[in-house]
């Protein structure tokens, strides 16, 4: 059949695209804001910026001016024959919001890719130490790290794991601090020593000498609904790592450009990773970008050593950079850091109240805006509503139906529990609560 592709509109038009299923959505006209709205004139708002990815918001004009400015400039400049000063700029400006001494920059695509670019940058830097035996990358289960083979090979999410398995070299992985399904308190010391202790029983069954790295969400993406760990976790991982001189790498992909309150989450708990990856708020949709920063002691002996053997067509692209300079910019401008801690831990609040008129409602967690409401079927059990974890999903569409958009990833496979996440732009004002 001949296709138009100016008309018609909306369900109306043929699609040849595909994504996950053959599901249709509607057509997105305009947005602003918190805002969204279809070709049919209805509104939504975003209250999970899109995939916890529009951090300030849709349609800002400064970002459109300094893209287009750029645009203006030099559309493209491949990083092989030319410098260009969004990527010089943003790399300068992350380097010194980075936490220590983390100040080398590799601009990618997308999270999947910062990812791979971690994985490649530990593995290189052991050989350029000369110890090749080094090979494994140990992960927590659950946990989600991309979609591309080498992320996927240390993502602990069985539904998007299971198919490739068989292609992949199988990692470690060992339980994330789900402390919330024993309804453990955050702040029990012993818990997160315990948890955190894990790691050191795994590297020693490896065998030390043939791990690389460690690697971990500070805060829990959509797999784990916003897990937290207590607070001892986070400095015990730290301190094996050091010990069995294991690189800790944080995935700060969704974490990371201000989500949590603090510009990389790592600041919560005064954590130095050795490498760190950053993605969806860096341009916080704008443009597809995302950055791996690692100190110059890893950086440095990788470039002498036969130089990074890695890279990407796109990576420092001067509009993707031009995006994220005006992303950082808009967040510095209006205080979202700020809005983000403040307004974060009132939403949590209201969320939480709202477990008094709900009794589905079993945890409210998460730090600053990266927020998750586990769906129970009763509080002391914390089983799930659903046997097949399809309560979220259900929610989900519900509340699409009315204009909300909320957030929801299959969570069945050998992990409990069956979450939303609630994780509007920082630019969300206390007064837009009740639309949520
Ligand atoms: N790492 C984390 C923690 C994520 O949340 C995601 C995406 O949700 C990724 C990696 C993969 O990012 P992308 O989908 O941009 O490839």
């Amino acid at each position: 059949m001949t296709h138009d592709p100016k008309s018609p509109v909306g369900h109306n038009r043929e699609s040849r695209l595909f994504y996950q299923s053959r599901s249709r959505r509607p057509l997105i006209e305009r947005s602003e804001g918190v805002y969204m709205w279809d070709v049919d004139g209805k509104r939504y708002i975003d209250a999970s910026s899109g995939a916890m990815v529009s951090n300030i918001g849709h349609s800002d004009p400064r970002v459109i001016a300094a893209m287009t400015k750029q645009l203006e400039k030099a559309s493209f400049a491949y990083r092989l024959h030319f410098e260009n000063d969004a990527a010089e700029d943003l790399a300068i400006r992350l380097a010194d919001r980075a936490p220590g001494d983390l100040e080398r920059v590799f601009f990618v695509s997308g999270g999947s890719e910062a990812v791979e670019s971690c994985i490649k940058l530990a593995r290189q830097y052991a050989l350029a130490k000369g110890q090749a035996q080094r090979t494994k990358i140990i992960s927590r289960f659950p946990s989600y790290h991309g979609a591309t083979l080498g992320a996927l090979a240390i993502t602990g999410y069985t539904p998007m794991h299971a198919p490739f398995a068989p292609m992949m070299v199988d990692q470690p992985k060992i339980p994330a601090p789900t402390c919330y399904l024993d309804r453990d308190d955050l702040s029990d010391h012993d818990r997160g020593i315990k948890y955190a202790n894990m790691l050191e029983a795994e590297i020693i069954k490896q065998g030390p000498e043939t791990v690389l790295g460690f690697i971990m969400e500070p805060v829990g993406g959509a797999a784990t609904g916003a897990l937290v760990a207590p607070d001892s976790y986070y400095g015990r991982i730290r301190e094996i790592c050091d010990q069995y001189g294991i690189l800790l790498i944080y995935d700060e992909v969704m974490t990371g450009a201000g989500r949590t309150g603090k510009y990389f989450a790592a600041e919560h708990w005064g954590i130095v990773p050795d490498i760190l990856a950053v993605s969806k708020g860096l341009a916080a949709g704008y443009a597809p970008l995302g950055a791996m920063i690692a100190p110059d002691r890893i950086v440095g002996p990788v470039l002498d050593h036969g130089g990074f053997i890695h890279g990407y067509t796109y990576a420092g692209n001067p509009l993707a950079c031009a995006a994220g300079n005006g992303v950082l910019d808009v967040i510095e401008e209006d205080n979202l850091l700020e809005n983000a801690s403040t307004n974060g831990a009132a939403l949590k609040d209201e969320l939480t109240k709202m477990a008094d008129d709900f009794a589905m409602i079993g945890d409210v967690r998460g730090k600053g805006l990266l927020l998750a409401i586990e769906l129970v079927k009763d509080r002391d059990s914390m089983e799930p509503i659903d046997p097949k974890h399809m309560a979220a999903a259900r929610l989900v569409d519900i509340a699409y139906d009315m204009g909300l958009i909320i957030y929801w990833r299959r969570t069945r496979g050998g992990y409990r529990g069956d979450h939303v996440m609630v994780c509007p732009p920082m630019t969300i004002t206390k007064e837009q609560f009740a639309d949520i």
